[in-house]
């Protein structure tokens, strides 16, 4: 079986047969073909987007997807959590000597397919190699480029008392199908990463972009983290109704076997929205509409407060949601 060499990453004969004969050959971009030091392209109406994000999850083959999936899904996502359009993506390997070949380019298939799927091209990219034992077979680091979107405003700045928070879909599928993996356990049914661009979802609610405040992929720290960071910086309180909170059966068992709070876990294909509270059952409405948000539900909603956030449960009692502290969960994506 044919492995990743130290020479693939040589800049030599083996390097380039490893661009031709597996990137490009997955990798279709003009620009691409080139293979000059950096891609030209044509400008864009409007502002730009940038963001980057690496990628270290173990294992990176999970169910629902791969560490190529995901490294597409993540920073799709976080374009349009800042309001952008995706476009374009650079993508750069580090790859542990030994690394099977035919692992490698799965991934890579994977990376294009979801690229591709999604309407954005990868216009650049570098492999490197690092000796056996100094890298876990791969990391990916993706770039994003993308245009904002003028007809959405979005910041904690904006949202207000009364506005709604909307979750896309169920919570912690993501974090449990990457830690059935990992820790032997097999759990009745098999959870699925949700892993998922979603500018199909986003674009299906254009109609409402104008009653939109704020956007966020509640990846590592997932729903609670994430609505404590919108807390925080808006200085406004947010109250979630437990029961509103959608999340399979099948993650709240595991959830529950592995000590762990589905508020917590990481989601990669879900997006949390604060709408406007006349706007919000419209908007939740539409989500569903689309098949990667048919279990979109309004989860809560903000109040005046000091920057807390509070789940109402199910029992009529209410608790502080922390932000959490060491969350045990390394290199979930
Ligand atoms: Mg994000």
């Amino acid at each position: 079986m044919k492995r990743v060499l130290l020479a693939h990453g040589d800049g030599g004969l083996y390097a380039a047969a490893l661009i031709k004969d597996l990137f490009l050959r997955h990798f279709r971009h003009a620009e691409l073909g080139r293979l000059s030091d950096a891609a030209l392209l044509s400008p864009v109406d409007g502002r730009l987007a940038v963001t980057t994000d690496s990628f270290v999850v173990q294992p990176p083959f999970f169910p629902g997807g791969d560490i190529g999936k995901l490294s597409v899904c993540g920073t799709v996502n976080d374009l349009l959590a800042g309001g952008a359009q995706p476009l374009y993506l650079a993508v750069s390997f580090i790859l542990e000597e030994g690394l099977l070949l035919d692992e490698l380019e799965a991934v890579v298939v994977s990376l294009a397919d979801t690229a591709r799927s999604c309407g954005v091209e990868v216009v650049a990219g570098d492999t490197k190699v690092v000796p056996r034992g100094q890298a876990d077979k791969l990391y990916i680091t993706t770039t994003g480029i993308g245009r904002a979107d003028e007809r959405l405003l979005l910041g904690a700045e904006h949202v207000r008392p009364g506005d709604a928070v909307i979750l896309s879909g169920t919570a912690g599928d993501h974090g449990i199908a990457v830690l059935s993996c990992r820790t032997g356990v097999s759990f009745q049914t098999q959870v699925v990463s949700d892993c998922a661009p979603l500018n199909g979802l986003i674009y299906a609610i254009s109609p409402y972009f104008s009653s939109l405040r704020w956007l966020r992929d509640p990846t590592r720290g997932g729903v609670g983290a994430t609505l404590n960071e919108l807390a925080e910086r808006a200085v406004l309180d947010i109250v979630l109704e437990e029961k509103s909170l959608p999340v399979r059966p099948e993650v709240r068992a595991a959830a529950e076997l592995l000590g762990l709070d589905p508020l917590y876990l990481p989601n990669e294909g879900k997006m949390i929205l604060v709408a406007k509270q006349e706007a919000a059952a419209e908007v939740c409405l539409a989500l569903r509409e689309h098949p990667l948000g048919r279990e979109a539900e309004i989860i809560g909603h903000l109040e005046r407060g000091t920057g807390s956030v509070w789940l109402r449960t199910v029992l009529g009692g209410t608790r502080g949601v922390e932000m959490p502290a060491g969350l045990p969960l390394p290199r979930i994506c």
